[in-house]
């Protein structure tokens, strides 16, 4: 049996993304920006997937631009406004922050840039009292991610777009585990910029958007050609493009039916490793969290010895990011809500998707009690 548990890392492209991709390598191979037959398909393509991203996050079609991942969003989104307000200005995030996130801020550090991350408490939520004395220093821009990558807690984005406009800065979320998960309006929550990113929500790899809000104007990420109103030039992934548009379309119309069954199904894991593996601790259980994460302590175990024994079973989870997989680093997520290195350690990240079915589930649970049985009677640190 083979269990995929691993969705936060990347996801299987739909089938009926697939289905429309497959055209565009073949007969519909045009250029999205030639004026002949060819191209008019491809550029239809791309139109067709701008209004149903754009339809997902409550947005224009005008105010989304493709881009190849959500890491390329979020370079964009940030330095771009950096760059625009000077050298001196200060970029504002949370400690949790995914890598495409925290190490921009690095490296506009290292260019004389101001940058202040805030921390979370134990449940994973940003400390609001950190996040409005940082924000009296006046930044030009906060970067808060909607849900997190490792814990899947969700982050009050309403509030704290609002405190942030507040203070004269703009608004961006790096929303790439939140879209298509849960529900996302970037108009009513008053969002200046978010990335996301297809591979994340059954669309295909390679291919990301920014939707940018009207008025605000980013400097170009890519010159080149006239493609994204000359903002991001290079010819269209038209077959990449379609299938995130894919994608989104079967996102807005399964996500709250979708949304209950996978909760579902998370939550009956997450129960069944507590009634079967004692002293568990589940990460962010007091929070607001997405409906398909689970990230576990194991105390006593090391996570990459259980991922082995789970992977000899035929199922896939993660330690956490994908990122610090295999390079032993503790998780900077599980650093900032105070859990010691050694404990950060014994975590496992289960992520399910709309695919997961409830004999993946049973299945999981009986190899996971099976596993940590056996490693804790060997472990040194078992009592
Ligand atoms: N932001 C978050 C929160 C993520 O989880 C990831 C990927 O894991 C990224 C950004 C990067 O997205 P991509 O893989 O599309 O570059």
């Amino acid at each position: 049996m083979k269990v995929y548990l691993d969705n936060n890392a990347t996801t299987m492209v739909a089938p009926e993304a697939l289905e429309v991709m497959l055209p565009l390598f073949s007969e519909g191979f045009g250029n999205a920006s030639s004026f002949h037959t060819f191209g008019s398909q491809a550029k239809e393509a791309v139109e067709q997937a701008r209004q149903s991203v754009a339809a997902l996050l409550g947005a224009e079609a005008s105010e989304i631009v493709f881009t190849s991942c959500g890491t390329e969003s979020d370079n964009w989104a940030l330095k771009s406004v950096m760059e625009e307000a000077g050298s001196r200005s200060l970029l504002l995030t949370s400690s949790v922050e995914h890598p495409a996130v925290l190490e921009v801020g690095a490296v506009l550090s290292s260019r004389g840039y101001g940058h202040v991350s805030v921390g979370v408490d134990s449940d994973g939520q940003l400390r609001m009292d950190e996040y409005e004395v940082a924000l009296k220093r006046g930044p030009a821009l906060v970067s808060i991610m909607a849900a997190n990558n490792e814990t899947g807690v969700i982050f009050p984005l309403r509030e704290l777009a609002a405190l942030a406009h507040e203070s004269g800065a703009l608004f961006h979320t790096d929303a790439v585990q939140a879209v298509g998960k849960i529900p996302l309006n970037v108009h009513e929550t008053g969002i200046d910029l978010l990335s996301l990113s297809g591979h994340k929500f059954h669309g295909p790899k390679g291919v990301g958007a920014l939707y940018i809000r009207e008025g605000i104007g980013l400097l170009p990420r890519i010159h080149g050609g006239h493609q994204e109103r000359g903002m991001r030039a290079g010819t269209y992934n038209s077959p990449g493009i379609a299938g995130l548009g894919k994608a989104s379309e079967l996102a807005a119309a399964t996500l709250g039916i979708e949304r209950e069954q996978v909760r579902r199904l998370r939550d009956r894991l997450e129960r069944g490793i507590q009634e079967r593996c004692p002293s568990v601790i589940v990460v962010g259980q007091n929070s607001d969290r997405l409906p398909n994460t689970l990230t576990a302590l194991f105390e006593a175990v090391e996570s990459e010895a259980i991922l082995m024994l789970l992977d000899l079973k035929g199922i896939c989870a993660s330690s956490g990011s994908a990122c610090s997989t295999g390079s032993k680093v503790p998780s900077h997520v599980l650093k900032s809500m105070g859990v010691p290195d050694r404990v950060a350690n014994s975590a496992i990240r289960f992520s399910l998707s709309r695919y997961t079915t409830p004999d993946d589930i049973e299945y999981t649970l009986e190899a996971i009690e099976e596993s940590i049985g056996k490693l804790r009677k060997i472990s040194p640190y078992a009592d």
